[in-house]
């Protein structure tokens, strides 16, 4: 014959809830396994103080109880399973007392008491967009529209899935905590896990009287269109996220993400280092050797570069701060102009025997290698190679 609930907790029967929680939390603390070692009497007392608890806490189970004795609850104490009585096994008990006293007692870690299924309302999805920009674009930044098709909160339901004037009713599965407890063997025994609820989704409501306009799940589709500020400097290894923007979660759930991810387009003027940019100018042997200012065109316009006399294939003019801002820091990077000397392919006859008449007077090229060495380091210190 089991002992007398009162008994058990050392109350009396006119006990508030607030003693028997209090008288509870006493004895718990002092039987729990982990300050016992183990010790078989103390999880019996453990167990026994819990199932007492757990019927008196109740207001109607303890009215049974307090008509009927035991006989009142059988079973009752384990959640209102029918069959006869049956004790609580440890992990049950200890699952009752993580759950009224987890955050309290400091034994959060045992059985992953901290990790209990909370109604956590479903969040939507994230969205994912790439955004096409061109390097212009990436110099000065840029204010883009972008069309989403998403889905937001039903305007009809106000987002609960519930036909108005209707509400949402308890999960019958869980009772409303959005808890799903599962039985499981184990070599120690058998366990209780605690998951969310299968037939709710852990939001512990269901909609028995869905909304029309939603079908009861909250949300309608539409389309909107968002601004995207780009950010001056960014490269493919940037993205944008932006909380919230994404697409809502069913029932008022939390809106998911909108992430902006970027595709550079292919520039045939410019290449791009890090926040360097390379052009290549196209020289002609005369203007190489003569020299004088020639237009490049950089992402801020066009701009003078001065190519001075004799000047050799490979040779790198950098313009300071003409390259693209730095996506933190906004400082800008160098514009490199690399000029390429080039050589005429078809010889009009003119142009054959003026080159003819500058051969005889142009000299030899120097044959040693240190000219071709010393330019190579040119353009490996322009590059920070
Ligand atoms: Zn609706
Ligand atoms: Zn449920």
């Amino acid at each position: 014959m089991p002992r007398d609930y009162y008994d058990v907790l050392g109350v009396g029967q006119n006990a508030s809830e607030g003693d028997i929680k209090k008288a509870y939390r006493r004895l718990a603390m002092e039987y729990h396994p982990d300050r016992n070692n183990g010790d078989k009497a103390a999880e019996e007392k453990f167990k026994e103080a819990t199932e007492a608890y757990e019927v008196l806490r109740d207001p109607s189970k303890r009215q049974r109880y307090d008509r009927f004795g035991h006989a009142g609850v059988s079973g009752a104490a384990r959640g209102g399973f029918s069959g006869g009585f049956t004790h609580f096994d440890i992990s049950e008990a200890l699952n009752v007392f993580m759950r009224d006293f987890g955050g309290m007692g400091g034994f959060d870690s045992i059985f992953g008491g901290g990790q209990r299924a909370r109604r956590a309302r479903r969040r939507g999805q994230d969205l994912r967009v790439t955004l096409d920009i061109t390097l212009e674009e990436i110099a000065h930044g840029v204010t883009r529209k972008l069309k989403l098709k998403s889905l937001i909160p039903c305007e009809v339901c106000d987002g609960s899935g519930a036909r108005p004037d209707t509400s949402t009713a308890v999960c019958p599965t869980c009772g409303g905590t959005g808890e799903a407890r599962r039985a499981s063997q184990s070599i120690f025994g058998q366990f209780i896990s605690v998951g969310p609820c299968p037939q709710c989704d852990a939001e512990g409501t269901i909609v028995s009287d869905p909304c029309e306009e939603c079908r009861g799940d909250g949300r309608i589709r539409e389309q909107r269109t968002v601004d995207i500020e780009v950010p001056p400097g960014v490269s493919e290894q940037n993205y944008i996220t932006l909380r919230g923007q994404g697409v809502a979660g069913p029932r008022n759930g939390p809106a998911g993400d909108l992430i902006v991810e970027f595709r550079v387009a292919e520039d045939p003027r410019f290449a791009r280092h890090g926040d360097d940019l390379v052009h290549d100018l196209l020289l002609s042997f005369s203007q190489a050797a003569l020299g004088g200012d020639f237009p490049v065109q950089t992402p801020y316009g066009e701009e003078q570069v001065t190519v001075s006399p004799g000047t050799q294939n490979d040779t790198v003019i950098t313009l300071r701060g003409r390259g693209l801002p730095n996506v933190s820091d906004g400082r800008k990077g160098s514009f490199h102009v690399r000029c390429r000397v080039w050589t005429p392919t078809k010889l009009t006859p003119e142009l054959k025997s003026l080159l003819k008449r500058l051969a005889k007077v142009e000299g030899q090229p120097p044959s040693n290698e240190s000219l071709g060495q010393k330019l190579w380091d040119k353009v490996k210190e322009a590059f920070g190679a």
